[in-house]
């Protein structure tokens, strides 16, 4: 008799999103006049601008015709995107990155949730609380967490980095060494962004411990400050301890088209039984293996992206979103709430007033003001009694869910 991984059995239900899809259809069918304006989303609203929508054209023309048509795409990437991603994203800011770096992907996502598959069954995983639920939910699932507490939301296996207001959000090294550490910024929830004196901090310290930091830099085009690394390979020393990961999802908006990039470097090995052992080549060996490359069309619209109307039609959609979050984020404050990020980030995160939990202050924002938000318990118990708000609706949205809140 066939039985399933006991480990998949452990995850604990994903009830945020249902939850929230929940109340908002009830409050809705019981309240059909009210306009419900939604600030939980995480996906993008703005469409596919005019560079990239071209090189689909033409991608899709070239696959009508023999002599240019496509199959199988190479398993690393094509490498007209591999040099694209490696001269715009990494050495144009002086980090030294070789093309063959590089690995396309269909997205961080799939990336962030299969790179632990490179490592150790017994490896300890460190991540920030609140977090982005992709990296202990994958662990998770190869068995690496231990058990789950019900009560606190706390696996026993986890290292876990609380990350508040009083630490400015930024994690704290951790007292018990961990072998793999999460760490993502410009930050999915918190909005909140490290300097790269901070950064250099963990790259040191994984150096010294001998962790690999796996940096997931999915919102590096909101950085709007001089002093945010917009790479971990900035820092000193990060080629020797550090995994990238990279979306076009949130800077050109292919969260539908679905393409990313994660960068290991060749300096990243350690030795087994006497023998180097390079994580590049295990990557490359599970990507042969296991996936079959991101679609030529799709590689072809992400090389768009870093062509000279690529990127100042990307930098405007940006500046929309960012334009939001300015406004949400001086809104709140306003209105007298503690609010961080939005200044990196299109994600504005508030404390709840009054001490609220984060559901409670959820029920509240919707019943009173029909605006959506996300619960940040969600995301991790530090996340309780705060609140996120995102930039990627539309600007009058934005504007008018703002005069709603103040009018509470
Ligand atoms: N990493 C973080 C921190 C995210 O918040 C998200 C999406 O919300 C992703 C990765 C997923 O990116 P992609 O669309 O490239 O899979």
């Amino acid at each position: 008799m066939y039985r399933p991984n006991d480990d998949y059995l452990k995850l604990p239900g994903s009830y945020l999103f249902s939850t929230i899809a929940k109340k908002v259809n009830a409050y809705q069918a019981a309240n059909p006049d009210k306009k419900i304006i939604r600030l939980g989303i995480g996906d993008v609203t703005q469409p596919l601008c005019p560079a990239v929508i071209d090189a689909l054209h033409k991608a899709v023309d070239e696959q009508a015709d023999p002599s240019t048509f496509r199959g199988y795409a190479p398993d690393l990437g094509y490498e007209f995107l591999r040099k694209a991603v490696a001269e715009n994203d990494f050495r144009a800011r002086g980090c030294n990155i070789a093309d063959d770096e590089i690995f396309i992907s269909d997205g961080a996502k799939s990336d962030s949730a299969n790179i632990q598959e490179i490592f150790d069954k017994n490896s300890k995983i460190a991540v920030c609380d609140p977090v982005y639920p992709v990296y202990v939910d994958s662990n998770v699932m190869a068995g690496r967490c231990g058990d789950y507490d019900q009560a606190t939301g706390i696996w026993s296996n986890v290292i876990y980095m609380p990350c508040t207001a009083e630490n400015g959000f930024a994690p704290e090294l951790p007292k018990e060494t961990p072998d793999l550490i999460y760490l993502c910024f410009p930050n999915n929830p918190t909005g909140a962004a490290v300097t790269k004196d901070q950064l250099q901090v963990w790259v040191d310290y994984a150096n010294k411990v001998g962790a690999v930091i796996i940096f997931d830099a999915a919102y590096e085009a909101y950085i709007s400050e001089d002093n945010i690394p917009h790479s971990i390979f900035e820092c000193e020393g990060a080629r020797t301890c550090a995994i990238e990961l990279r979306s076009f999802s949130k800077n050109a908006g292919f969260t539908g088209l679905r393409l990313g990039a994660t960068i290991i470097p060749h300096d990243l090995k350690v030795t087994v039984d006497g023998k180097e052992v390079e994580l590049h080549s295990l990557w490359a060996r599970r990507h042969g293996t296991k996936y079959n490359g991101a679609p030529y069309i799709v590689q072809r619209a992400g090389e768009a992206c870093y062509s000279d109307a690529g990127k100042t039609q990307i930098k405007e959609m940006v500046a929309k979103y960012m334009k939001n979050a300015t406004f949400i984020l001086n809104g709140l404050k306003g209105a007298g709430y503690e609010a961080f990020g939005g200044v990196n980030s299109p994600y504005v995160w508030l404390r709840t007033p009054g001490d609220m939990t984060s559901w409670e202050f959820f029920d509240h924002l919707l019943e009173n003001a029909n605006v959506v938000g996300t619960p940040g318990s969600g995301f991790g118990p530090s996340g309780e009694h705060y609140f996120r708000l995102t930039a990627f609706g539309s600007y009058e949205n934005s504007v008018e869910a703002l005069e709603r809140i103040k009018a509470l």
